[in-house]
């Protein structure tokens, strides 16, 4: 017997196809409500792979992803449309290995609420086409003014996405960090942050506070995005929960870097 498979897919014809190939195969009946599978088949890139997180998140310490790639990418995905009989045989008989990623918490307090979001690859806030002004608190210390676009809180598994293209350093996995990186920041006579992107480890406590006139921020986590005012405090730090994808074929993280950028 399968065990509770859920398939999450980008819609263009080659992931629909392997979707209705895997269907026939296993008999496929999508779960009920509340869908809470043991085993999610997510067909795409790694836009899919994120999507399949956060409809997860709640749960997602029970949950094994594994990732089929048919995009350009796939960062997070380590079988192909020809692996699948072998894939399926894997999830049959428990013979997978397990990468495990840090996923990243935030508090965000505005004026009139206190949320909390997850992030498997970065939080920012930022306004594009207006400057910001944050003080930064390392461990409720004050570190710096930083004036510029915003700031990105990247985990490991992010640090090859946007924090890469910001020229954060790429990450290893097994490093459990938070890495603060800037964009846009003005350095000049008048204001002046410390320049560089910044490794923090587990258990510290990074948090920005807005300063001056308060602006209408972009809060961005992964894919998703929520326009904010009056935010009073964003705390960040890596959370006890992780995410689980599963490989068959050992596929080292800095050969999958080596192939997607050089
Ligand atoms: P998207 O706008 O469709 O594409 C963003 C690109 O980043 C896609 O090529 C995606 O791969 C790739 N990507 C996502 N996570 C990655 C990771 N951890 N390492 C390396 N590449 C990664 O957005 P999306 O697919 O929904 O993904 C959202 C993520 O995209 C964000 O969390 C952010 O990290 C990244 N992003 C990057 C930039 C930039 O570098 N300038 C701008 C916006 C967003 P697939 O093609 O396999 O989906
Ligand atoms: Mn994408």
């Amino acid at each position: 017997m399968f065990k509770s498979i859920q398939i999450i897919h980008k819609n263009d014809p080659v992931s629909n196809s392997i979707a209705e190939k895997i269907k026939k195969r296993i008999n496929y009946v999508e779960p009920t409500e509340p869908k809470e599978p043991d085993v999610v088949i997510s067909i795409g890139g790694d836009g899919t792979i994120l999507r399949s997180v956060h409809e997860h998140i709640d749960r997602i310490d029970d949950i094994i992803i594994f990732g089929v790639m048919t995009g350009h990418l796939g960062f997070f995905m380590d079988f192909t449309d020809s692996m699948i009989d072998e894939m399926l045989e894997s999830i049959l008989k428990n013979t997978y290995n397990i990468h495990t990623f840090s996923i990243a918490e935030a508090i965000l307090e505005t004026k009139n609420e206190t949320k909390k979001f997850y992030a498997l690859n970065e939080f920012q806030l930022v306004k594009s086409f207006k400057v910001v002004a944050f003080d930064l608190f390392i461990d409720s210390r004050k570190f710096e003014t930083f004036r510029g676009n915003g700031l990105c809180f990247s985990t490991p598994a992010g640090s090859t996405g946007m924090n890469k293209s910001l020229g954060g350093a790429i990450v290893d996995p097994r490093l459990e960090s938070i890495q603060v990186t800037e964009l846009a920041s003005i350095n000049s006579n008048a204001y002046r942050t410390i320049g560089t992107s910044m490794l923090f480890s587990r258990g510290r406590k990074i948090s920005i506070e807005p300063q001056g006139t308060p602006l209408e921020l972009d809060f961005c986590y992964d894919h998703l995005m929520e326009r904010v005012n009056d935010v009073q405090k964003l705390s960040v730090k890596l959370s006890s929960k992780k995410l689980r994808i599963a490989y068959i074929k050992d596929n080292p993280f800095f050969e999958r870097v080596r192939k997607a950028f050089l």
